[in-house]
């Protein structure tokens, strides 16, 4: 018996004792190192006569003895001698990832495994012993390494015909924790090779069993029942995976179907994607990447349980299915896979290096999906609007986060309904129609486009000829206050003291207004109590007799949606009720006395909350002062 190479032994006796939930990806594993060995020998035959093969005889191939829990993996490669058998399956250091455990030992080996595989030795995840027997291209004899796990491997020669390598894995028997059975079981292989290894360059092939109807049965009876013993199995031989990869394909030879079936397939969604990224990188990271724009946002998009991320392949291997490095959370609805030259199914060796060629392949994805959301913006805007239905909450929230750290890259991708025309407009778009005049960017907040229309002061401003983008979303407003400007000019909600839209002259006279009738307002502001900091005229309304203004930062809508989330509940908005000083109502105030003045104060701010769809603190109390009035 020989022993394996110090360290080794403690490193296998983890992948032995593993309690992976993935065990599965030791398939991929071994026939990955099936296709590295095909690749070797097809390379020779390129150069060498002697090989004498095509490239159409190489495959792998699986077979089950399930009497016998044996799973084979056999591939007619370029094989190994003696020598190799020992050096390249003795020692175990080759393994990166481990390496990076030891490290780091508070890495969860969970994650290390599954992210980056473990090579031959993750055979042991399922096997209690493993038989590899091989022969070299070019040589005459074939030996066999066999190994039960920790103790140690033997190695003696053995009969083989061709040159080639075939794995033998004695499948472990199944415990009440963990199964390993399904190893055994043709369909479960059929789909563990579809998931990983679907895009490996030869044909992996199983038997399949199929039912038939036995021969000799005798069906032709009108009212023949078929009985299951009218069947038998039988054992086809087929090819397990679809070899090429459709991002490897030439783009201009696949269609949009094509495109569409893949996402839906691999993606489990049953609508076409909305938009299609296929694109090839070279240079500092060498990739490609196929990326789709779901249509409609998945049932749980909004939730904690969405998962975004990226397939990750290298060379057409799957290393893992979610690579979530890949995708800034504000892009997170993007699906899709990055196949890339530079990554090898041990990735784990070099795995800082490769962790920086990640981030390169992160930033380049990045910058790729901002430059197609912006030239379906400006070219297929139905498409845009499509997308930014369902995605562009994320897109906001993606301002927003992070303290706006990303507001640059996603600013030009924001849109908002407009009062310009009633459709969704970007900033670019309402900077564009901007009247010179204009100090700021308006927009207004409220339930609805309807609602918001008729807000007192939102009148005012469209009267001016500004136009208003309606914020209907919680977060529409904690975006903007985020981005504070768009073309240099600040947004200002138009129900705060940040709206400002009359001159000096005006302003003045109505300073002079408000100074004159500082002791009625006194008494007003007495009656109404806390709700509000001052009460005052103001000219900014048309029509309407009240408004409320918020000063200082917090709009009274920040105020209602911070007050939903927990221990928030003590922000507030300081607000200003604001009346029209054109309006018959001031001349009334002026000349009602001090307890009839407290009531119509009551009354009119009460009136502001509705219009600004806040609720009263005393309903009964306004209804009874209205009628109070009506009877008068
Ligand atoms: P890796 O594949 O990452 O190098 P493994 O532990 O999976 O690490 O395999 C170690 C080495 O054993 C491989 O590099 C290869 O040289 C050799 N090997 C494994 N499987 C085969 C095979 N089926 N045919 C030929 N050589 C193999």
């Amino acid at each position: 018996m020989r022993q394996f190479k110090a360290e080794s032994k403690k490193r296998l006796d983890m992948m032995i004792n593993s309690h992976y939930t993935h065990t599965e990806i030791f398939l991929r594993e071994l026939i990955s190192n099936a296709s590295d060995a095909l690749d070797k020998l097809y390379f020779r035959s390129l150069t060498d006569d002697k090989v004498g093969m095509a490239r159409s005889d190489f495959a792998i191939r699986l077979s089950l003895d399930k009497e016998n829990r044996l799973l084979r993996i056999e591939d007619n490669g370029i094989g190994m001698n003696e020598e190799e058998l020992d050096k390249n399956l003795g020692v175990i250091a080759k393994s990166g990832s481990l390496e990076f455990k030891k490290e780091n030992e508070k890495t969860e080996d969970v994650d290390v495994i599954g992210q980056f595989g473990v090579g031959f030795y993750s055979a042991f995840m399922v096997a209690d012993e493993v038989t590899v027997e091989s022969r070299a291209w070019g040589t005459d004899g074939a030996y066999r390494w066999q190994s039960k796990g920790a103790e140690g491997y033997t190695l003696s020669p053995c009969e083989k015909e061709n040159a080639g390598t075939v794995i033998t894995l004695h499948i472990k028997e199944d415990t009440d924790d963990e199964k390993y059975s399904e190893f055994l079981d043709e369909n479960r292989l059929a789909s563990l090779v579809k998931k990983y290894s679907d895009y490996i360059r030869y044909p992996i092939r199983l038997d399949m069993p199929t039912s038939r109807l036995k021969e000799g049965v005798d069906t032709s009876a009108e009212d023949y029942h078929y009985s299951p013993d009218d069947y038998e199995t039988v054992y086809e031989e087929k090819t397990l995976n679809s070899m090429i990869p459709l991002w490897k394909k030439n783009k201009k030879e696949i269609t949009k179907d094509e495109y569409s079936a893949f996402y839906k397939e691999k993606f489990f969604d049953y609508s076409d994607p909305a938009h299609v990224i296929h694109t090839k990188t070279e240079g500092s990271a060498t990739f490609s990447a196929l990326l789709f724009i779901p249509a409609h946002a998945p049932f749980n998009y909004y939730t904690k349980d969405y998962e975004k991320g990226l397939q990750l392949y290298s060379k057409g291997v799957l290393i893992t299915e979610k690579c979530k490095e890949l995708l800034p959370d504000y892009f997170s609805f993007v699906k899709g896979l990055v196949d890339s030259e530079d990554l090898s199914l041990n990735i784990s060796r070099e795995m800082l290096q490769h962790d920086h060629q990640l981030r390169l392949i992160a930033r380049t994805l990045e910058k790729k999906i901002k430059s197609e959301l912006l030239h379906l913006l400006e070219n297929d805007r139905e498409t845009y609007e499509k997308i930014y239905e369902a995605f562009g909450t994320q897109l906001k929230f993606g301002v927003y986060n992070d303290y706006g750290a990303h507001k640059d890259v996603l600013q030009d991708l924001l849109l908002f309904v407009s009062s310009h025309d009633g459709k969704l407009t970007s900033l670019k778009e309402y900077a564009a129609r901007m009247p010179e005049t204009q100090k700021a960017i308006y927009y207004a907040c409220g339930e609805t486009k309807e609602k918001i229309d008729m807000l007192p002061q939102a009148e005012a401003v469209k009267d001016r000829g500004y136009e208003i983008l309606y914020c209907t979303e919680q977060v529409d407003e904690f975006a903007l206050k985020m981005m504070m400007t768009y073309a240099d000019k600040p947004f200002a909600n138009v129900c705060a003291d940040e709206t400002d839209l009359s001159t000096d002259e005006e302003k003045e006279a109505l300073k002079q207004q408000n100074k004159d009738a500082k002791a009625m307002f006194e008494t007003m502001k007495t009656a109404i109590g806390d709700g509000v900091s001052e009460v005052r005229f103001t000219d900014k309304l048309k029509n309407h007799p009240v408004c409320l203004t918020s000063e200082g930062g917090v709009s009274l809508e920040m105020e209602k949606v911070l007050g939903q989330m927990p221990g928030n509940s003590a922000v507030k908005a300081k607000v200003a009720l604001e009346i029209n000083k054109d309006h018959p109502i001031a001349e009334k105030l002026k000349t009602a006395d001090d307890e009839t003045l407290g009531k119509y104060a009551k009354l009119l701010y009460a009136q502001a909350r509705l219009i600004e769809g806040m609720s009263l603190d005393d309903p009964a109390e306004f209804s009874d002062l209205v009628c109070e009035l009506m009877v008068k």
